[in-house]
């Protein structure tokens, strides 16, 4: 998955306050997306974001102009990674903006980390530049990763949104199936799980039942806890379940969000996940291709 960037390049988030070297890792954001040099490495004919390209991102050294406000985010081994919080910055040579999801699929996955993890952070502070309660100008906590507000105290912690991915199984004997949908209104959507936010007041439990409820129409038990996954392109902590029919398998689709959903056997289910190395939902629903039961058992 995503988060899984190796053995050399562990992520570690405590909070310091470090003043970038040349060396160091300094990203830049804007609605264009993330500073950043594409090479292409693979087939001429490789489609955009394909496996085949390979990304560099800045390091403090490649700006001819520095930054003239930074923070330290995070580091990955011995990487350090900052965030240049200016609204624009002069590009080094051949960088340019990219989109952070078009970038998904390319190498080395530490990096694709990176700028994902790092574009959540860059909108938490862009978009908390002024308290929310009274308007004043914010700061930043001089020791932890908190935006206050000078005048009235207001404290914001960093936005992370939890949600739930859920695989609706039943297993009769040999006949192992799994419930995947596919969303409405999005020309290339890849078969997926039910999965959805969860409302203040609610335990994650309740969200997968409801969710499963409102997409499906079905009702589910045996609920078991899978794995989690920050999922930074949404600003979400993704919590995935595994959780069994109860009673009648019936689905009846919700189109306003849905433009399908039904049942796969294990042989059916499409193999467009398989090379899918970034995503809960795509290692949950290949663990279900090969495992079945046992994926959870
Ligand atoms: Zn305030």
């Amino acid at each position: 998955m995503i988060q899984e960037v190796g053995p050399g390049h562990v992520y570690d988030n405590r909070f310091s306050s470090l003043e970038p070297a040349d060396a160091d890792y300094v990203l830049h954001f804007t609605s264009d997306g993330c500073l950043a040099r594409v090479t292409h490495v693979g087939r001429a004919d490789a489609d955009a974001g394909d496996a085949g390209e390979e990304v560099e991102l800045p390091r403090l050294g490649d700006y001819t102009r520095r930054p003239g406000r930074t923070t330290y985010l995070f580091s990955l081994g011995e990487d350090r990674f900052f965030l240049a919080l200016d609204d624009r910055v002069a590009a080094p040579a051949g960088f340019s903006y990219e989109s952070v999801s078009w970038l998904r699929r390319a190498e080395p996955q530490h990096l694709l980390f990176a700028a994902a993890t790092g574009s959540q952070l860059d909108r938490w502070y862009r978009g908390n530049r002024f308290c929310g309660r009274c308007g004043a100008p914010t700061e930043l906590a001089p020791a932890s990763r908190e935006i206050v507000c000078p005048e009235c105290a207001h404290i914001v912690y960093p936005k992370i949104c939890p949600g739930i991915i859920c695989a609706v199984t039943s297993c009769d004997g040999n006949d192992e199936k799994i419930v995947l949908t596919r969303y409405a209104g999005r020309t290339t959507a890849l078969w997926a799980l039910v999965a959805g936010f969860t409302e203040i007041g609610e335990p994650l439990e309740d969200t997968v039942r409801r969710e499963v409820m409102e997409e499906v129409g079905l009702t589910v038990k045996n609920l078991r806890f899978y794995k989690s996954q920050p999922w930074s392109f949404t600003d979400t902590l993704l919590v995935g379940f595994w959780c069994e029919v109860d009673g009648d398998p019936t689905i009846a689709v919700d189109r306003t969000e849905l433009k399908e959903a039904r049942w796969f056997s294990r042989a059916d289910i499409p193999l467009e996940r398989t090379g899918d190395r970034a995503s809960l939902t795509g290692e949950m629903i290949e663990r279900f291709r090969l495992m079945g039961r046992a994926a959870w058992e």
